[in-house]
């Protein structure tokens, strides 16, 4: 019995396959036989029955010693207690990575899922069969599947069919196996819609006697005709496959009897001149359908299928479609990437490489050492810089290759990348960094009160998606940062000059403010301030006229206030700066106060919050309300802030500083005098005609040398003229 199994499956292997090596086959059958000896098919079979026909269907397919070994062994991994290790030292390493790949295919977790997901999960398939024939292997292990399907629960019936139709018959499509592509069609159709199914079975068999009088009938008449002139042809009539029968009833919106062209002819011939001359005779015997005719032989189709299609008008007014191919085009369009594979051997291309453009893109031909070894394994190259991985709910994320967990969160969703504070990779803690593998399951961990990014993410991802996405979120991290540093620095220049800083409130002036200034917002304002592309000083002063009539109109009395404070005029104002003791990092004459919750003192360390509404407040680093200064999402808000040095003898002293009317001068020297760690108590600065401006500074030092210093320093800003001593 298993003997009179081997033999037929020999002789199968012996027609498809003339140069597959009996004795590994051999062996491969009894080692497979005795694996899967205690199990039975669901039919009750034997199961050593399903491999044996896969490996028939892989020799069918004009694949190699190694592939048909494969196919017999392909359910040894999976369903038996046999190792790879095994399969490598009897087999060899090549027969167990085909086994192992195909072993990785059937654990692919299938649900069903929307188009572009079935062509990422496609092109996974693809990707994680290195060797084009695991996919092969697998093809032709569930078209045997889909042959015994009758079996299997009506359940499992349904989901093996939706699978097949998604997956598996695209894939045969794509790799041009036309003839199994039908089949597998055939046979989900049959579970996934089996009254329409029946309908057009039904149809079909009351059909059939006329279907194949009329088909003999063209037949006969082309072969006629065809020899008369000379071709030597072979001509083969079929009824379309159902499936296609199925679409064209779904997408015209007709009854099967409305359908024209349910009957197709090949012609095969040698040459292909002889095809257009084929053509010719068959325009001269029927009237063409016009618009049907289409030229694959000058245009082949992306997965390489090579033909002349025309559909012409027979007997009684009944339309058929022609097929006309040479031999080697008509293999192709049966096994596709096999036939190409097989073929390639035998004809020396040259001239027709251009025909398999696509495979080369597609697929790289691996050298193969072994000489005896017909076919070259293939490589799918295509997707190398592709990786594919699952959500732990199944869709499928195609990601750039080394792609890391760090790609797979912001692929998701940039939330999902701002508040991860972890990862899972196949059920596993995995680190940021790791790169991921097809077939990977990637679970992202986040939290609430996650940091979001750090800075070195930047070079750990490798997808451009992650790395806008992280640049996105510190620009705007550094907004607010930049809005809060500005408005500070706005208001306090508004207080300096004597106006109260929610003078800006108003919505009169401030949209005034905003149209003088050429902002949106008076965020956009500060976060400008902030970032340093414009002072407050300069801003303040090119709004003046605007705060004179807004604080005029607000309070009648002030109409004689200055637009502009003299540092002497403002002395009480000023000492809000000047007695704080404390020198905030980047903001100079900023409004200090002290958190009354921790009421920090000179020695103190100490750490300063840029309040919403005033200044900075100034805590001590260990006062629970300054824990948030660790927190990197509100990094932007505390500052770095240094008592005044103090204690000793200190002398205040002022400068007048003549420059030129530069944008940015204002906030040069401020920088120099915090970096100086000096306390400035007044700064102020106004333009002259023709470009100039003075800056009048009242700060304090501790001797002449420090003095000295800040002289050297301010004189080395670029449009500084001249400096004077001023009032001490
Ligand atoms: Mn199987």
């Amino acid at each position: 019995m298993q003997d009179e199994l081997f033999d037929t499956m020999m002789r199968t292997i012996r027609r498809y396959a003339p140069y597959a090596d009996e004795t590994q086959i051999r062996k491969a059958y009894a080692f497979a036989q005795k694996r899967h000896e205690k199990q039975k098919r669901k039919s009750g079979e034997p199961y050593i029955i399903h491999p044996v026909a896969v490996a028939e269907i892989v020799a069918e397919m004009g694949l190699d010693t190694d592939a048909i070994t494969s196919a017999l062994l392909h359910d040894c991994l999976e369903d038996t207690a046999t190792s790879y290790s095994e399969l490598a030292s009897e087999f060899g390493d090549t027969v167990a990575s085909l086994v192992e790949g195909v072993t990785k295919l059937t654990r692919v977790e299938y649900a069903s899922l929307e188009e572009q997901q079935m062509e990422n999960l496609r092109k996974m398939f693809l990707a994680m069969s290195r060797d084009i024939r695991v996919i092969l292997i697998k093809i032709a292990d569930r078209l045997h599947n889909m042959r015994t399907m009758q079996y299997q629960t009506p359940e499992k019936q349904i989901s093996k069919s939706m699978e097949t139709m998604e997956i598996y018959a695209p894939l045969a499509h794509r790799l041009g196996m036309q003839k199994i592509k039908w089949e597998l069609e055939d046979y989900s159709l049959q579970y996934l819609d089996p009254e329409n199914y029946k309908k057009i079975i039904d149809y079909l068999e009351a059909h059939k006697e006329t279907d194949e009088a009329f088909m003999r009938e063209v037949q006969q008449t082309l072969e006629n005709r065809l020899q008369s002139v000379g071709i030597k042809s072979t001509i083969y009539g079929r009824i379309k496959h159902v499936y296609s029968i199925y679409r064209k009833m779904q997408v015209q919106g007709k009854d099967i009897d409305e359908l024209y062209d349910l009957y197709a002819f090949r012609v095969l011939v040698d040459t292909i001149p002889d095809c257009y001359n084929v053509l010719g005779h068959i325009h001269d015997l029927y009237n063409l359908v016009p618009g049907r005719f289409k030229d694959y032989i000058s245009t082949p189709k992306p997965n390489m299928y090579q033909s002349l299609h025309t559909t012409v008008i027979g007997r009684q007014g009944i339309p058929f479609e022609v097929q006309i191919r040479t031999w080697d085009m008509h293999q192709t369009a049966e096994y596709g990437v096999a036939a190409h594979w097989k073929y390639k051997e035998g004809i020396r291309t040259n001239g027709d490489e251009q025909q398999f453009e696509w495979i080369r893109r597609l697929l790289e031909t691996q050298q193969d050492t072994e000489a005896e070894d017909y076919i070259h394994s293939l490589k799918v190259d295509m997707f190398d810089d592709e990786v594919f991985v699952f959500t732990p709910r199944g869709k499928v994320i195609s990601l750039p290759s080394g792609s890391t967990p760090i790609d797979f969160a912001y692929a998701i969703h940039s939330a999902v990348g701002n508040s991860m504070v972890g990862a899972k990779v196949n059920n596993r803690i995995a680190g940021y960094d790791l790169p991921l593998h097809n077939g990977d399951i990637v679970e992202i961990l986040t939290s609430k009160s996650a940091k979001g990014p750090s800075r070195d993410w930047l070079s750990i991802c490798k997808s451009n998606q992650a790395r806008t996405k992280i640049k996105q979120w510190f620009k705007k991290e550094r907004r607010e940062e930049n809005v809060a540093r500005g408005k500070v620095s706005f208001e306090a220049e508004l207080h300096r000059l004597g106006y109260d800083p929610s003078i800006m409130q108003g919505d009169e002036l401030r949209n005034a403010v905003l149209t003088k200034l050429s902002f949106e917002t008076l965020d956009d304002l500060y976060a400008a301030i902030g970032y340093g592309g414009l002072t407050s000083f300069k801003a303040v002063s090119r709004i003046k006229d605007e705060l004179t009539r807004a604080d005029r109109a607000h309070t009648k009395s002030s109409a004689e206030q200055l637009p502009f404070h003299l540092p002497d005029q403002t002395t009480q104002k000023g000492a809000v700066f000047a007695d704080s003791g404390v020198i905030v990092e980047d903001i100079p004459s900023c409004m200090v106060k002290f958190a009354r919750c921790c009421t920090p003192v000179p020695g103190d360390d100490i750490v300063g919050f840029i309040t919403k509404g005033y200044g900075v407040s100034v805590h001590r680093r260990d006062c629970p309300n300054a824990a948030g200064a660790e927190d990197p999402a509100q990094a932007g808000r505390w500052v770095h802030v240094e008592w005044a040095p103090s204690g000793i003898e200190s002398f205040s002293t002022s400068l007048e500083i003549a420059s030129s009317d530069r944008a940015g001068l204002f906030l040069d020297i401020a920088t120099i005098m915090t970096s100086l760690k000096i306390r400035v108590s007044e700064m102020s600065s106004r333009t002259l005609p023709e470009g100039k401006a003075v800056t009048l500074m009242t700060f304090q030092v501790h001797s002449r040398d420090e003095l000295d210093t800040v002289l050297a320093r301010v004189r080395a800003v670029p449009g500084v003229t001249d400096i004077k001593r001023g009032r001490a």
